[in-house]
């Protein structure tokens, strides 16, 4: 893929500096991470799919919406490493209140059969992007708490207009029927317990629609994590 002149420039020299303070060293440094509140609890809302939700902090922090705009908009890859880190924490602080963080502070026993997967990209925006933040970020939490991750387990069959222009009917109309099961994962995901991972969470109607995919193909159980609540 060809990148413009500004992308290489911005690769060869992030990540170092804080994209907060500037400070050499990291994408976003130590005190600058630290600034940010991380929700040390969950709302138990019901969802029509979703069998709960965690959110690691919120969307209006204002640092926090720079760095996922940075990441997706600037297309700064490493930055997904500060966002699963910022999920990462989020678990870590709620220790054992919930039922998945409860298996995940006990370790890979209690985990059995919890797959990791990102909310999908279509085909097009990712190969404009070149990435899709919500694997990146599923990625990195996978691998810090040793889950089986499947980058390609749910796949996004057509291109929809961006949730973020649109009132909630229109965004609930515009992803209905987008989202599909990769095929050679049908048997797979039956009887399983999903995280569906996904950088920003506003109305749900993304994360629900990726959930109902799950359900309809037996999955037991399906939560989303997210970076950030709007
Ligand atoms: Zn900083």
């Amino acid at each position: 893929m060809w990148k413009t002149l500004k992308e290489i420039i911005l690769n060869a020299f992030w990540p170092r500096s804080c994209v907060n303070c500037g400070k050499a060293g990291q994408c976003l440094c130590e005190d600058c991470f630290a600034m940010i509140d991380i929700f040390r609890d969950i709302s138990y809302e019901k969802f029509l799919y979703l069998d709960g939700l965690h959110a690691a902090t919120a969307y209006n922090d204002k640092m926090v919406k720079a760095i996922i705009h940075l990441c997706k908009y600037s297309r700064i890859k490493e930055l997904s490493r500060t966002l699963a880190d910022l999920i990462i924490t989020h678990f870590k602080l709620l220790d054992n209140q919930t039922l998945i963080s409860n298996r995940l502070s006990f370790g890979k026993q209690n985990l059995g059969g919890l797959i990791v997967c990102g909310v999908p990209m279509h085909r097009r925006k990712l190969k404009n992007r070149g990435f899709n933040q919500s694997e990146e970020i599923a990625k990195h939490f996978s691998e810090e708490f040793e889950l089986a991750f499947i980058p390609d387990l749910l796949i996004k069959t057509k291109k929809t207009l961006p949730q973020t222009e649109l009132a909630k009917e229109e965004r609930i109309k515009n992803v209905s029927g987008v989202f599909a099961l990769n095929p050679p994962f049908k048997e797979f995901v039956g009887n399983k317990e999903v995280l569906l991972i996904d950088d920003v969470f506003t109305t749900g109607s993304t994360m629900e629609e990726c959930a109902k995919v799950l359900k309809q193909n037996h999955s037991r159980r399906v939560w989303g994590a997210v970076v950030a609540r709007g």
